[in-house]
């Protein structure tokens, strides 16, 4: 793979309103350097222990992303160094990650995962639960947690039509949650949706940043736990 050609690809056929992440995870630190090289900034990981360790060898201007499957008892370790969280599926985990950054005396930028996929692997809130969650109350206490948007997983499928369905779903919510009257600390600005796989689909609906591994990196090495 030339990650350097690779980024530059990107940069010329996504469209300037969406954000590219690179997704590293799995990748070795030279890896990300030719990215970083290429002029790329925005990375993500999907493990807590891999992020902070490439957050303390790499370039300190970096932002990192935590894009995977958040459990609560590592909320304390990401916090210091992440600059969005993608996947914020439970409400125990925001109650979390406003505790923790409370003491840290920071607010930390989160995307609210909602579950569009017919698979029943897919973490995430369900449109209902979103906006019970958003007409309870219950946002308002968790000052230190700033929503900046929704992510979503399509379903893992050769259909097209099915994941573009999934997608526009997720668009049509994000824009109706914009209509509304949010809490002060959650606002629609960004929809994170599309991988190497489906990401062309994701811009057609709407996406303001895709999550992109393969496509940049190659195939990952080893399996993913
Ligand atoms: C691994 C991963 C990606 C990137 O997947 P690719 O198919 O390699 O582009 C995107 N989003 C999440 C949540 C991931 O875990």
């Amino acid at each position: 793979m030339n990650i350097n050609n690779n980024i530059n690809n990107f940069r010329q056929k996504v469209p300037h309103s969406c954000t590219l992440v690179a997704v590293s995870k799995t990748q070795p630190n030279e890896k990300i350097l030719e990215a970083y090289d290429a002029g790329h900034r925005t990375f993500g990981e999907n493990k807590v222990q891999e992020l902070v360790q490439k957050h303390a060898a790499l370039p300190k201007d970096i932002e990192w992303h935590m894009i995977g499957h958040l459990q609560t008892n590592k909320v304390k370790l990401i916090v210091p160094v992440v600059s969005l969280i993608h996947g914020v599926d439970s409400t125990r985990l925001l109650e979390e990650i406003n505790k923790q950054a409370r003491k840290m005396n920071t607010t930390v930028n989160c995307l609210l995962q909602v579950f569009i996929a017919k698979e029943d692997t897919k973490f995430g809130f369900s449109f209902d639960e979103l906006t019970a969650l958003f007409s309870s109350g219950q946002m308002e206490n968790w000052t230190n947690v700033r929503v900046v948007g929704l992510m979503g997983m399509a379903t893992l499928t050769e259909d097209r039509e099915q994941i573009r369905q999934e997608f526009r779903g997720l668009k049509r919510f994000f824009d109706s949650l914009k209509e509304r009257s949010l809490p002060p600390n959650a606002r629609m600005k960004e929809l994170s949706m599309g991988m190497s796989g489906d990401y062309e689909i994701a811009i057609e609906e709407g996406s303001t940043m895709i999550r992109i591994g393969t496509a940049i990196f190659g195939s990952r090495n080893y399996p993913e736990g």
